[in-house]
């Protein structure tokens, strides 16, 4: 599943590829791709003729800025954006959507699990409404500190790594990375939010940025399909600590990493460093 990472990776390439050309044509294959009420012919024509001034993203989410509209687009599971030069073979099987460009172009959607969504929305409102009104700050909002983060999440008695993934609280880290936030701030994946300090907060909040950037600057993690251009891998995975490394010693203290489940989502830990 692609995460904060992955998503600023695909929307680097997306600028480099398709910032500035014009929708000709929109079909969209698969109809539940949709998730904005207007019909599939409606949704197609209200993109034709629009230039794509921007891409930029809000957590996880891709915001297509097409002048007064947004096209606000999550992968979900294993949605892709790909570019093409019209008239290139392109494999067809789980296509849903495909846009034709100015300059030759085709920016095609495709998505083997079919959970990914597409929403329009007017840019003036789009941040009051679906699916963005209830998406929290990334950590690399300057506004955000320790304090912060304790006042929204320690108010909770759930383990701190199922508040990590509550996107309405912090946004943009998911299952990988919040098993790497927490072996980073030495916490153990089962505390409950509400028995942490205020340095335990800053940890995190310190441990997410310093993450989060270097993946980034790795161009994510390829892990199952994500690959932020065809053919093309992110580097990150070869930096994991813990995250999918069961039975394999801890850098930092030798000990076997163990696996649990947190909430139902695989979780990866060191019973040593994080306690
Ligand atoms: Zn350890």
């Amino acid at each position: 599943m692609p995460e904060l990472p992955e998503v600023e990776t695909v929307i680097r390439i997306l600028n480099k590829k398709v910032k500035g050309l014009t929708i000709r044509k929109a079909t969209i294959t698969y109809p539940n791709l949709i998730k904005t009420d207007i019909s599939i012919p409606e949704f197609e024509k209200e993109l034709e003729g629009r230039k794509i001034d921007n891409i930029s993203r809000i957590a996880k989410h891709i915001i297509f800025e097409l002048q007064e509209l947004v096209l606000i687009s999550h992968l979900r599971m294993e949605g892709k954006w790909f570019v093409y030069e019209a008239g290139t073979q392109y494999e067809q099987k789980h296509v849903e959507a495909v846009f034709e460009l100015s300059d030759n172009k085709l920016l095609v959607y495709t998505d083997t699990r079919k959970f990914g969504t597409l929403h329009l929305q007017e840019k003036s409102k789009f941040r009051t409404q679906k699916p963005i009104q209830n998406v929290g700050p990334e950590p690399f909002d300057s506004s955000l500190n320790g304090q912060y983060l304790m006042d929204i999440m320690s108010g909770s008695n759930k383990h701190i790594k199922t508040v990590l993934l509550d996107q309405t609280k912090i946004s943009g880290i998911g299952n990988i990375y919040a098993d790497e936030i927490l072996f980073e701030a030495k916490i153990h994946p089962e505390k409950r939010a509400s028995s942490l300090k205020l340095r335990n907060y800053e940890d995190i909040l310190n441990a997410s940025k310093r993450i989060l950037k270097r993946s980034i600057e790795l161009g994510g993690s390829t892990i199952d399909s994500y690959q932020p251009e065809q053919g093309i891998d992110g580097k990150y995975q070869n930096e994991l600590k813990v995250h999918l490394r069961k039975d394999k010693p801890c850098f930092e203290c030798g000990r076997i990493i163990q696996k649990i489940k947190v909430n139902g989502r695989g979780t990866y830990f060191c019973g040593e460093c994080q306690n």
